[in-house]
């Protein structure tokens, strides 16, 4: 497994995404809601990959929701920036990174496909995520 570390502007919330996938075989989506258009956020994932949020201390960690209330969009207290989304259900856990925050700049970034959501009822949504999205965890310790 390759490893990418990815983090807030102030380095204050993080991540680490583990994926056997080359940068130029990622899925990267463009998702066409306010917020990840608000962001310029790209997301990318691997159901088969692993991902881990950390938080210096939790008081940095702010999870957003909005819409179906499904999962949680993960930003930045202190900076704003927004790195990522985590989903729990009964069947596990999981989440996408917002491709803009890793640490490497990857030239892949280019290649993004814009998504829509809009017709995805709350079961649909969670049952993409299960199948779509990195098993993840969140803790508090970098
Ligand atoms: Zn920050």
């Amino acid at each position: 497994m390759r490893n990418y570390k990815g983090s807030c502007h102030c380095g204050a919330i993080a991540y680490s995404f583990n994926t056997e996938l080359a940068p130029d075989d990622w899925s990267i989506r463009a998702c066409q809601c306010s917020f990840c258009l608000a962001h310029c956020a790209l997301s990318t994932s691997d159901p088969r990959g692993a991902l881990r949020f950390t938080a210096l201390c939790n008081e940095n960690l702010q999870r957003y929701r909005f819409g179906l209330g499904t999962a949680d969009f993960l930003l930045c207290k202190e900076c704003g920036v927004y790195i990522g989304a985590y989903i729990a259900t009964d069947s596990g856990a999981w989440g996408i990174i917002n491709t803009r925050t890793l640490v490497a700049k990857l030239k892949h970034l280019s290649a993004q496909s814009p998504m829509d959501y809009d017709n995805e009822n709350t079961q649909s949504r969670i049952a993409r995520r299960e199948q779509r999205w990195t098993p993840a965890i969140i803790t508090d310790q970098a």
